[in-house]
Protein backbone atom coordinates (compact mmCIF):
# COMPACT_ATOMS: atom_id res chain seq x y z
CA UNK A 1 0.00 0.00 0.00
CA UNK A 2 1.23 3.20 -0.61
CA UNK A 3 1.63 5.64 2.05
CA UNK A 4 0.23 9.46 1.56
CA UNK A 5 1.84 12.45 3.59
CA UNK A 6 0.24 15.38 3.63
CA UNK A 7 2.79 18.60 3.64
CA UNK A 8 2.16 22.32 4.50
CA UNK A 9 1.51 24.48 2.15
CA UNK A 10 0.18 28.20 1.96
CA UNK A 11 -3.61 28.89 1.84
CA UNK A 12 -4.58 31.00 -1.15
CA UNK A 13 -4.68 34.61 -0.39
CA UNK A 14 -8.39 35.48 -0.54
CA UNK A 15 -7.96 38.93 -1.37
CA UNK A 16 -5.09 38.37 -4.11
CA UNK A 17 -7.52 35.59 -5.49
CA UNK A 18 -10.42 37.72 -6.12
CA UNK A 19 -8.22 40.68 -7.26
CA UNK A 20 -6.83 37.98 -10.30
CA UNK A 21 -10.68 36.41 -11.06
CA UNK A 22 -11.56 40.29 -11.32
CA UNK A 23 -8.88 41.21 -13.56
CA UNK A 24 -8.59 38.46 -15.47
CA UNK A 25 -12.76 38.70 -16.54
CA UNK A 26 -11.83 40.17 -19.43
CA UNK A 27 -9.43 37.75 -20.88
CA UNK A 28 -12.10 34.71 -19.96
CA UNK A 29 -14.36 36.36 -21.94
CA UNK A 30 -12.47 37.28 -25.01
CA UNK A 31 -11.05 33.30 -25.33
CA UNK A 32 -14.55 32.20 -24.81
CA UNK A 33 -15.60 34.37 -27.36
CA UNK A 34 -13.33 32.90 -29.34
CA UNK A 35 -13.29 29.13 -28.44
CA UNK A 36 -17.78 29.89 -28.92
CA UNK A 37 -17.12 31.30 -32.19
CA UNK A 38 -15.83 28.15 -33.80
CA UNK A 39 -18.39 25.53 -34.69
CA UNK A 40 -16.22 22.11 -33.06
CA UNK A 41 -19.19 20.05 -33.57
CA UNK A 42 -17.05 16.27 -33.83
CA UNK A 43 -20.46 14.87 -34.88
CA UNK A 44 -20.69 16.82 -38.50
CA UNK A 45 -17.97 16.39 -40.95
CA UNK A 46 -18.11 19.40 -42.76
CA UNK A 47 -17.03 20.67 -39.59
CA UNK A 48 -13.65 19.02 -39.82
CA UNK A 49 -11.64 21.96 -40.70
CA UNK A 50 -12.94 23.97 -37.44
CA UNK A 51 -12.28 21.08 -35.78
CA UNK A 52 -8.48 21.72 -36.35
CA UNK A 53 -8.87 25.25 -36.27
CA UNK A 54 -10.23 24.70 -32.40
CA UNK A 55 -7.08 22.33 -31.43
CA UNK A 56 -4.75 24.89 -33.34
CA UNK A 57 -6.54 28.06 -31.59
CA UNK A 58 -6.47 25.84 -28.01
CA UNK A 59 -2.61 25.50 -28.16
CA UNK A 60 -1.90 29.03 -29.04
CA UNK A 61 -4.19 29.68 -25.41
CA UNK A 62 -2.28 27.43 -23.48
CA UNK A 63 0.91 28.54 -25.43
CA UNK A 64 -0.20 32.39 -24.78
CA UNK A 65 -0.88 31.49 -20.86
CA UNK A 66 2.80 30.33 -20.70
CA UNK A 67 2.19 26.58 -20.61
CA UNK A 68 3.68 24.54 -23.41
CA UNK A 69 1.79 22.57 -26.08
CA UNK A 70 1.05 20.77 -28.77
CA UNK A 71 -1.85 18.65 -31.06
CA UNK A 72 -1.32 14.73 -30.62
CA UNK A 73 -2.66 12.96 -33.79
CA UNK A 74 -5.14 10.01 -33.43
CA UNK A 75 -7.08 8.22 -36.39
CA UNK A 76 -10.04 10.88 -35.55
CA UNK A 77 -9.94 14.31 -34.35
CA UNK A 78 -6.09 15.59 -32.61
CA UNK A 79 -6.35 16.15 -28.97
CA UNK A 80 -4.54 18.99 -27.59
CA UNK A 81 -1.86 18.23 -24.30
CA UNK A 82 -0.38 21.44 -22.54
CA UNK A 83 1.47 20.99 -19.10
CA UNK A 84 2.81 23.62 -16.80
CA UNK A 85 5.77 21.56 -15.41
CA UNK A 86 7.27 23.25 -12.59
CA UNK A 87 9.37 20.78 -10.45
CA UNK A 88 9.36 16.95 -11.42
CA UNK A 89 9.22 16.10 -7.72
CA UNK A 90 6.08 17.93 -7.04
CA UNK A 91 2.80 15.94 -7.60
CA UNK A 92 0.85 16.20 -11.01
CA UNK A 93 -2.57 16.64 -11.95
CA UNK A 94 -4.27 16.34 -15.15
CA UNK A 95 -7.13 18.15 -15.90
CA UNK A 96 -9.76 17.07 -18.54
CA UNK A 97 -11.96 18.70 -20.97
CA UNK A 98 -13.63 18.78 -24.49
CA UNK A 99 -13.89 21.27 -27.04
CA UNK A 100 -16.06 19.14 -29.74
CA UNK A 101 -19.52 20.58 -28.91
CA UNK A 102 -23.14 19.05 -29.91
CA UNK A 103 -24.65 20.52 -32.82
CA UNK A 104 -26.36 23.40 -32.93
CA UNK A 105 -29.71 22.54 -35.29
CA UNK A 106 -32.35 22.70 -32.76
CA UNK A 107 -35.59 25.42 -34.04
CA UNK A 108 -36.06 26.72 -30.72
CA UNK A 109 -32.07 28.62 -30.88
CA UNK A 110 -33.33 32.37 -30.11
CA UNK A 111 -30.11 33.50 -31.77
CA UNK A 112 -27.11 32.40 -33.42
CA UNK A 113 -25.70 29.09 -31.87
CA UNK A 114 -21.82 30.04 -32.69
CA UNK A 115 -21.91 33.83 -32.53
CA UNK A 116 -20.90 34.46 -28.90
CA UNK A 117 -23.14 36.73 -27.07
CA UNK A 118 -22.61 38.32 -23.33
CA UNK A 119 -26.20 39.68 -21.58
CA UNK A 120 -25.48 40.63 -18.25
CA UNK A 121 -23.12 37.49 -16.24
CA UNK A 122 -24.13 35.54 -19.13
CA UNK A 123 -22.51 33.71 -21.58
CA UNK A 124 -24.47 32.60 -24.77
CA UNK A 125 -23.34 29.90 -27.34
CA UNK A 126 -23.13 26.59 -28.31
CA UNK A 127 -20.42 24.91 -26.28
CA UNK A 128 -20.37 27.65 -23.58
CA UNK A 129 -20.66 25.93 -20.41
CA UNK A 130 -19.77 22.55 -22.54
CA UNK A 131 -17.29 22.51 -21.83
CA UNK A 132 -15.01 25.33 -23.45
CA UNK A 133 -16.28 27.61 -20.07
CA UNK A 134 -15.13 25.16 -18.12
CA UNK A 135 -11.76 24.27 -19.76
CA UNK A 136 -10.88 27.96 -19.57
CA UNK A 137 -12.00 28.39 -16.04
CA UNK A 138 -9.42 25.81 -15.74
CA UNK A 139 -6.73 27.28 -17.13
CA UNK A 140 -6.95 30.50 -15.67
CA UNK A 141 -7.06 28.78 -12.53
CA UNK A 142 -3.80 27.26 -13.23
CA UNK A 143 -2.13 29.90 -14.49
CA UNK A 144 -2.89 31.38 -10.70
CA UNK A 145 -1.33 28.32 -9.27
CA UNK A 146 1.49 28.79 -11.01
CA UNK A 147 1.99 32.45 -10.74
CA UNK A 148 2.02 31.77 -6.83
CA UNK A 149 4.27 28.90 -6.78
CA UNK A 150 1.69 26.49 -5.65
CA UNK A 151 4.01 22.98 -5.81
CA UNK A 152 2.27 21.38 -8.41
CA UNK A 153 2.75 20.02 -11.92
CA UNK A 154 0.04 20.81 -14.06
CA UNK A 155 -1.64 19.23 -17.41
CA UNK A 156 -4.15 19.97 -19.80
CA UNK A 157 -5.88 16.86 -22.00
CA UNK A 158 -8.47 18.95 -24.48
CA UNK A 159 -10.21 16.26 -26.40
CA UNK A 160 -12.20 17.07 -29.87
CA UNK A 161 -14.13 13.92 -30.13
CA UNK A 162 -15.93 13.76 -26.73
CA UNK A 163 -19.46 13.78 -27.94
CA UNK A 164 -19.33 11.12 -30.45
CA UNK A 165 -18.08 8.96 -27.64
CA UNK A 166 -14.25 8.88 -27.47
CA UNK A 167 -13.48 6.57 -30.77
CA UNK A 168 -9.58 7.46 -30.69
CA UNK A 169 -9.20 8.66 -27.27
CA UNK A 170 -7.35 5.13 -26.35
CA UNK A 171 -5.06 5.51 -28.90
CA UNK A 172 -4.33 9.05 -27.65
CA UNK A 173 -3.75 7.73 -24.12
CA UNK A 174 -1.41 4.50 -25.02
CA UNK A 175 0.53 6.84 -27.03
CA UNK A 176 1.10 9.25 -24.43
CA UNK A 177 1.26 7.38 -21.77
CA UNK A 178 4.60 8.54 -20.78
CA UNK A 179 3.72 12.03 -20.94
CA UNK A 180 0.60 11.50 -18.80
CA UNK A 181 2.10 10.08 -16.11
CA UNK A 182 -0.21 11.96 -12.96
CA UNK A 183 -1.17 11.33 -9.50
CA UNK A 184 -4.31 12.33 -10.07
CA UNK A 185 -7.18 13.28 -12.65
CA UNK A 186 -9.94 15.90 -12.28
CA UNK A 187 -12.69 15.36 -15.30
CA UNK A 188 -14.57 19.35 -15.47
CA UNK A 189 -17.69 18.09 -17.67
CA UNK A 190 -20.40 17.47 -15.43
CA UNK A 191 -23.54 19.53 -14.01
CA UNK A 192 -24.88 20.60 -10.56
CA UNK A 193 -27.87 19.48 -8.80
CA UNK A 194 -28.89 22.93 -8.53
CA UNK A 195 -27.72 26.27 -8.59
CA UNK A 196 -26.36 27.23 -5.56
CA UNK A 197 -25.26 23.28 -4.47
CA UNK A 198 -22.54 22.38 -5.60
CA UNK A 199 -22.13 18.64 -6.79
CA UNK A 200 -19.61 15.77 -7.18
CA UNK A 201 -20.72 12.78 -8.94
CA UNK A 202 -18.58 9.74 -8.40
CA UNK A 203 -20.08 7.59 -11.13
CA UNK A 204 -21.31 7.84 -14.66
CA UNK A 205 -24.00 5.89 -16.78
CA UNK A 206 -22.53 3.80 -19.44
CA UNK A 207 -24.19 3.36 -23.15
CA UNK A 208 -24.62 1.72 -26.37
CA UNK A 209 -26.32 3.43 -29.31
CA UNK A 210 -27.69 1.41 -32.57
CA UNK A 211 -29.23 2.17 -35.76
CA UNK A 212 -32.19 -0.25 -36.68
CA UNK A 213 -32.51 -0.76 -40.46
CA UNK A 214 -35.49 -2.34 -42.13
CA UNK A 215 -35.84 -2.23 -46.41
CA UNK A 216 -38.81 -4.24 -47.71
CA UNK A 217 -39.09 -2.53 -50.76
CA UNK A 218 -37.12 -0.49 -53.46
CA UNK A 219 -39.45 2.27 -54.00
CA UNK A 220 -42.26 4.69 -52.69
CA UNK A 221 -45.61 2.32 -53.18
CA UNK A 222 -49.25 3.79 -53.20
CA UNK A 223 -51.11 2.81 -50.34
CA UNK A 224 -54.07 2.37 -52.29
CA UNK A 225 -52.98 -0.26 -54.94
CA UNK A 226 -50.72 -2.23 -52.75
CA UNK A 227 -51.66 -1.39 -48.91
CA UNK A 228 -52.37 -4.17 -46.88
CA UNK A 229 -50.40 -6.14 -48.91
CA UNK A 230 -47.08 -4.40 -49.09
CA UNK A 231 -45.05 -4.35 -45.84
CA UNK A 232 -44.45 -1.18 -44.11
CA UNK A 233 -41.54 -0.71 -42.47
CA UNK A 234 -41.69 2.45 -40.59
CA UNK A 235 -44.84 0.24 -38.66
CA UNK A 236 -42.58 -2.82 -38.35
CA UNK A 237 -39.51 -0.71 -36.78
CA UNK A 238 -42.77 1.19 -34.43
CA UNK A 239 -43.20 -2.21 -33.20
CA UNK A 240 -39.94 -3.53 -32.46
CA UNK A 241 -39.30 0.37 -30.25
CA UNK A 242 -42.70 -1.05 -28.46
CA UNK A 243 -41.37 -4.62 -27.55
CA UNK A 244 -37.73 -3.16 -26.30
CA UNK A 245 -39.13 -0.95 -23.55
CA UNK A 246 -42.47 0.15 -21.91
CA UNK A 247 -42.89 3.84 -23.19
CA UNK A 248 -45.03 4.53 -20.23
CA UNK A 249 -43.05 3.39 -17.53
CA UNK A 250 -39.60 3.44 -19.07
CA UNK A 251 -39.09 -0.06 -18.11
CA UNK A 252 -36.64 -2.16 -20.64
CA UNK A 253 -38.35 -5.14 -21.87
CA UNK A 254 -35.55 -6.30 -23.54
CA UNK A 255 -34.81 -10.57 -21.65
CA UNK A 256 -31.75 -10.12 -19.60
CA UNK A 257 -31.08 -6.42 -19.85
CA UNK A 258 -31.59 -6.06 -15.90
CA UNK A 259 -29.21 -9.19 -14.98
CA UNK A 260 -26.01 -7.28 -14.13
CA UNK A 261 -27.85 -4.03 -13.04
CA UNK A 262 -26.18 -3.21 -9.48
CA UNK A 263 -28.67 -0.72 -7.04
CA UNK A 264 -27.50 1.80 -5.37
CA UNK A 265 -26.43 1.03 -2.18
CA UNK A 266 -28.11 2.23 1.43
CA UNK A 267 -25.43 5.51 1.87
CA UNK A 268 -25.51 6.54 -1.53
CA UNK A 269 -29.54 6.57 -1.53
CA UNK A 270 -29.02 9.09 1.59
CA UNK A 271 -26.53 11.23 -0.09
CA UNK A 272 -29.40 11.07 -3.43
CA UNK A 273 -31.68 12.11 -0.54
CA UNK A 274 -29.61 14.64 0.63
CA UNK A 275 -28.25 16.46 -2.59
CA UNK A 276 -31.02 19.64 -2.91
CA UNK A 277 -32.47 18.02 -6.04
CA UNK A 278 -36.03 19.09 -6.59
CA UNK A 279 -38.49 17.63 -8.98
CA UNK A 280 -40.10 21.39 -9.72
CA UNK A 281 -36.76 22.69 -10.84
CA UNK A 282 -35.37 19.42 -12.52
CA UNK A 283 -38.85 20.29 -14.71
CA UNK A 284 -38.07 23.65 -15.11
CA UNK A 285 -34.69 23.33 -16.25
CA UNK A 286 -35.13 20.64 -18.69
CA UNK A 287 -38.56 22.37 -20.48
CA UNK A 288 -40.51 19.24 -19.22
CA UNK A 289 -44.04 19.42 -18.98
CA UNK A 290 -44.59 15.95 -17.46
CA UNK A 291 -41.97 12.97 -16.01
CA UNK A 292 -42.82 9.25 -15.76
CA UNK A 293 -42.31 9.44 -11.70
CA UNK A 294 -42.75 12.71 -9.45
CA UNK A 295 -41.40 11.28 -6.76
CA UNK A 296 -38.07 13.08 -6.08
CA UNK A 297 -35.66 9.93 -5.07
CA UNK A 298 -37.22 8.33 -7.41
CA UNK A 299 -36.19 10.56 -10.49
CA UNK A 300 -32.70 10.64 -8.84
CA UNK A 301 -32.43 6.81 -9.20
CA UNK A 302 -33.71 6.80 -12.33
CA UNK A 303 -31.34 9.29 -13.87
CA UNK A 304 -28.34 8.51 -11.69
CA UNK A 305 -28.62 4.84 -10.68
CA UNK A 306 -30.87 2.96 -13.54
CA UNK A 307 -30.55 2.10 -17.00
CA UNK A 308 -32.77 2.65 -20.08
CA UNK A 309 -33.91 2.38 -23.48
CA UNK A 310 -34.87 5.59 -26.11
CA UNK A 311 -35.32 5.81 -29.17
CA UNK A 312 -34.62 8.89 -30.49
CA UNK A 313 -35.98 9.49 -33.91
CA UNK A 314 -38.00 6.83 -36.39
CA UNK A 315 -37.11 8.17 -40.26
CA UNK A 316 -38.98 6.79 -42.93
CA UNK A 317 -41.28 7.62 -45.13
CA UNK A 318 -43.32 11.23 -46.09
CA UNK A 319 -42.20 14.26 -43.81
CA UNK A 320 -44.19 17.07 -45.60
CA UNK A 321 -47.53 19.15 -45.23
CA UNK A 322 -50.51 16.85 -45.20
CA UNK A 323 -50.90 13.55 -45.50
CA UNK A 324 -49.39 11.13 -48.50
CA UNK A 325 -50.81 8.08 -49.07
CA UNK A 326 -47.24 6.54 -49.81
CA UNK A 327 -45.77 3.57 -48.35
CA UNK A 328 -42.27 3.96 -47.65
CA UNK A 329 -39.75 1.16 -48.71
CA UNK A 330 -37.24 1.83 -45.85
CA UNK A 331 -36.97 2.99 -42.35
CA UNK A 332 -34.24 3.77 -39.46
CA UNK A 333 -34.57 3.80 -35.90
CA UNK A 334 -31.99 5.56 -34.03
CA UNK A 335 -32.05 4.13 -30.59
CA UNK A 336 -29.73 4.07 -27.19
CA UNK A 337 -29.40 2.32 -23.58
CA UNK A 338 -27.91 4.15 -20.87
CA UNK A 339 -26.07 1.53 -18.54
CA UNK A 340 -25.43 1.41 -15.22
CA UNK A 341 -22.42 -0.60 -13.23
CA UNK A 342 -22.10 -3.83 -13.32
CA UNK A 343 -23.84 -3.35 -16.94
CA UNK A 344 -21.06 -4.67 -19.84
CA UNK A 345 -22.03 -2.40 -23.09
CA UNK A 346 -20.56 -5.28 -25.47
CA UNK A 347 -23.30 -7.97 -23.54
CA UNK A 348 -26.68 -5.58 -23.74
CA UNK A 349 -25.86 -4.81 -27.35
CA UNK A 350 -25.30 -8.95 -27.82
CA UNK A 351 -29.14 -8.92 -25.57
CA UNK A 352 -30.69 -6.27 -28.48
CA UNK A 353 -29.74 -7.80 -30.85
CA UNK A 354 -30.61 -11.59 -30.49
CA UNK A 355 -34.41 -9.58 -28.91
CA UNK A 356 -34.58 -7.61 -32.28
CA UNK A 357 -33.95 -11.16 -34.25
CA UNK A 358 -36.08 -13.13 -32.69
CA UNK A 359 -38.84 -10.06 -33.41
CA UNK A 360 -38.10 -9.80 -36.95
CA UNK A 361 -35.57 -11.28 -38.42
CA UNK A 362 -34.94 -9.05 -41.20
CA UNK A 363 -34.29 -5.75 -39.07
CA UNK A 364 -30.20 -4.87 -39.73
CA UNK A 365 -28.82 -3.88 -35.53
CA UNK A 366 -25.56 -1.53 -36.67
CA UNK A 367 -24.10 -0.41 -33.97
CA UNK A 368 -23.01 3.34 -33.04
CA UNK A 369 -20.39 3.20 -30.73
CA UNK A 370 -21.11 2.35 -26.87
CA UNK A 371 -19.30 3.44 -23.37
CA UNK A 372 -18.83 1.42 -20.16
CA UNK A 373 -20.44 3.04 -17.15
CA UNK A 374 -18.13 4.21 -14.04
CA UNK A 375 -18.11 3.64 -10.29
CA UNK A 376 -15.80 6.11 -8.82
CA UNK A 377 -15.00 6.56 -4.93
CA UNK A 378 -16.95 8.99 -3.67
CA UNK A 379 -14.25 8.98 0.17
CA UNK A 380 -10.16 9.74 0.30
CA UNK A 381 -8.07 12.76 0.29
CA UNK A 382 -9.12 13.82 -3.23
CA UNK A 383 -12.45 13.55 -2.55
CA UNK A 384 -11.60 15.44 1.13
CA UNK A 385 -9.94 18.35 -1.17
CA UNK A 386 -12.69 18.77 -3.55
CA UNK A 387 -15.49 18.85 -0.78
CA UNK A 388 -12.65 21.79 0.65
CA UNK A 389 -12.49 23.75 -2.84
CA UNK A 390 -16.40 23.97 -3.21
CA UNK A 391 -16.58 24.98 0.45
CA UNK A 392 -13.97 27.59 -0.20
CA UNK A 393 -15.05 28.88 -3.60
CA UNK A 394 -19.27 28.49 -3.27
CA UNK A 395 -19.65 28.42 0.66
CA UNK A 396 -21.36 25.00 0.68
CA UNK A 397 -20.45 21.31 0.17
CA UNK A 398 -21.00 19.92 -2.34
CA UNK A 399 -23.18 16.58 -2.44
CA UNK A 400 -21.64 13.17 -3.58
CA UNK A 401 -24.15 12.03 -6.60
CA UNK A 402 -24.02 10.17 -9.72
CA UNK A 403 -24.48 11.66 -12.96
CA UNK A 404 -26.63 10.21 -15.57
CA UNK A 405 -24.18 10.93 -18.57
CA UNK A 406 -21.54 8.84 -20.02
CA UNK A 407 -18.16 10.56 -20.71
CA UNK A 408 -16.19 7.76 -22.13
CA UNK A 409 -13.01 9.08 -21.52
CA UNK A 410 -13.52 8.62 -17.92
CA UNK A 411 -13.07 4.97 -18.63
CA UNK A 412 -10.19 5.05 -20.60
CA UNK A 413 -7.93 7.12 -18.58
CA UNK A 414 -9.35 4.77 -15.36
CA UNK A 415 -7.87 1.84 -17.01
CA UNK A 416 -4.97 3.06 -18.01
CA UNK A 417 -3.44 5.95 -15.77
CA UNK A 418 -5.20 4.02 -12.18
CA UNK A 419 -5.17 7.12 -10.95
CA UNK A 420 -8.11 8.74 -8.79
CA UNK A 421 -10.67 10.79 -10.98
CA UNK A 422 -12.61 13.57 -9.77
CA UNK A 423 -14.65 15.10 -11.13
CA UNK A 424 -14.82 19.25 -10.39
CA UNK A 425 -18.07 20.31 -12.61
CA UNK A 426 -19.09 23.70 -13.03
CA UNK A 427 -22.49 23.52 -15.35
CA UNK A 428 -25.41 23.74 -13.72
CA UNK A 429 -28.57 22.49 -15.47
CA UNK A 430 -30.34 25.59 -16.93
CA UNK A 431 -27.21 26.05 -18.27
CA UNK A 432 -28.51 23.99 -21.50
CA UNK A 433 -26.03 21.30 -21.92
CA UNK A 434 -27.19 19.64 -25.32
CA UNK A 435 -30.02 21.70 -25.47
CA UNK A 436 -30.76 25.31 -27.45
CA UNK A 437 -29.43 28.23 -25.95
CA UNK A 438 -27.06 26.91 -24.07
CA UNK A 439 -24.96 29.65 -22.13
CA UNK A 440 -22.43 29.50 -18.93
CA UNK A 441 -21.96 32.34 -16.52
CA UNK A 442 -19.48 34.24 -14.61
CA UNK A 443 -20.67 33.65 -11.21
CA UNK A 444 -19.79 29.79 -11.81
CA UNK A 445 -16.55 30.77 -13.91
CA UNK A 446 -15.19 32.84 -11.33
CA UNK A 447 -16.29 30.51 -8.31
CA UNK A 448 -15.04 27.78 -10.39
CA UNK A 449 -11.66 29.59 -10.73
CA UNK A 450 -11.37 30.09 -7.01
CA UNK A 451 -12.34 26.58 -6.52
CA UNK A 452 -9.73 24.96 -8.69
CA UNK A 453 -7.26 27.00 -7.04
CA UNK A 454 -8.11 25.96 -3.49
CA UNK A 455 -8.01 22.28 -5.02
CA UNK A 456 -4.74 22.44 -6.26
CA UNK A 457 -3.54 24.28 -3.02
CA UNK A 458 -5.34 21.18 -1.33
CA UNK A 459 -3.82 18.23 -3.63
CA UNK A 460 -0.12 19.62 -3.77
CA UNK A 461 0.04 18.63 -0.42
CA UNK A 462 -0.84 15.04 -0.55
CA UNK A 463 2.12 12.91 -2.20
CA UNK A 464 1.75 9.32 -2.50
ZN1 LIG B 1 -19.42 17.72 -22.24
Amino acid sequence: MRSIRVEAVTEPKRSALEAYTRQGRNRFESLLQEFVEIPSVSMDPSCRDDIQRMADLAVRTLQSMGATAKKVSTPGNPVVFGRFRQNRRFPTVTIYNHLDVQPAGEPEWRRTPFKFEIKGNRYLGRGATDDKGPAITALMAARYAVENRIPLNIQFVWELEEEIGSPNFESFVKTMRHDLRTDSVIVSDTIWVAAGRPSIPYGLRGMVAARLLLETGKKDVHSGLTGGAARNPVAELCQIVAACHDAKTGGVTIPGFYRDVMPPRLHEIREFAASGFRVSHFKKAHGLLDLRTHKGLKVMRRIWSEPTFEVHGISGGYQGPGVKTAIAPRAEAKVSMRLVPLQDPQKVLRLLRQHVKRMNPDVRVIPEGYLRPYLGACSGPYAQAARRAYRYAFGRDPAFIREGGSIGAVVTLERHLGVPILFLGLSLPEHGYHAPNEYFDWGQASGGIRAFVKYFTEISRIRS
